[in-house]
């Protein structure tokens, strides 16, 4: 790194800082120039992005809910413009869907008007075909073996999708947290970073990173007493109405991780 430059380049970590502001050069799904990547390539994580995903005020994770985004996203560019997508679909068709994108694949043709039942059923034709020869490969054993061994490693595309995006925006809050106005719309926003995502962003070393950590303890401290306000309020001999604290357990179960 050259600290006489305007720009800090780190090839390692993809980051372009600027001297006055952070700024990453980060692509929002993968660094392929071919179909459907096109459309969200080369998107940029800025300061100004961040905060407006704080500013969506919503009750969960803000990096949980971009990474679904991103996912559904490029499954509606994949499923909307079929024909001159052959490497979303022969992405999609690799490694087929797992349980989790199954439903959203179903929640992404029925919720968008644009896309019908005949784009959906042509791309499933194309991983049921691939699917059914596997089946059949498994009438010799041994094709069997080198099957399993093959399939070590592999996952869903879309779990790649969200994993990169994930991986992207796990970075971009934890060197924007450095800002104090990124930090301000944090404390100011409902959102609370899920537990998986902060033991994540423990990991990268920033200025405010034990900042980040005491506010992490407090906002999610903050949520164990709603839900204890909750429980207490369920009591019969209790007479105050149920407030704000009605939905706590929801925040809970979409912040909450598995442990380690
Ligand atoms: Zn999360
Ligand atoms: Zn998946």
């Amino acid at each position: 790194m050259d600290s006489n430059s305007d720009t800090i380049c780190s090839e390692k970590t993809g980051y372009i800082l600027s001297k006055n502001s952070y700024r990453l050069a980060l692509s929002l799904v993968d660094y392929s120039s071919e179909g459907v990547d096109n459309i969200l390539k080369a998107t940029d994580v800025v300061e100004s992005e961040i905060i407006d995903l704080l500013k969506e005020n919503i009750e969960d994770c803000p990096i949980c809910r971009t990474s679904e985004k991103a996912v559904r996203g490029w499954l509606k560019g994949a499923l909307s413009d079929l024909l001159h997508n052959e490497s979303a679909r022969a992405k999609l068709n690799t490694c087929g869907l797992c349980r989790i994108h199954s439903d959203t694949f179903i929640q992404v043709v029925k919720s968008d008007s644009d896309i019908g039942a005949l784009s959906a059923a042509i791309m499933l034709c194309d991983i049921l075909r691939c699917q059914i020869q596997d089946i059949k490969e498994l009438e010799s054993a041994k094709k069997r073996k080198r099957r399993i061994l093959s399939k070590a490693g592999d996952s869903c595309y879309l779990c790649k999708v969200s994993s990169d995006t994930e991986q992207r925006f796990v970075k971009a809050f934890a060197i924007f947290f450095n800002e104090l106005d990124v930090r301000k719309a944090y404390e100011n926003s409902n959102s609370i970073i899920c537990v998986e995502h902060t033991r994540q962003m423990s990991t990268i070393e920033t200025d405010s990173r034990r900042w980040f950590l005491s506010t992490q303890q407090n906002m999610l401290g903050a949520l164990l007493d709603d839900m204890e306000i909750l429980i207490k309020k369920h009591d019969y001999r209790n007479t105050e109405p149920i407030g704000r604290e009605r939905a706590s357990w929801v925040t809970a179960v979409r912040v909450i991780g598995e442990r380690e």
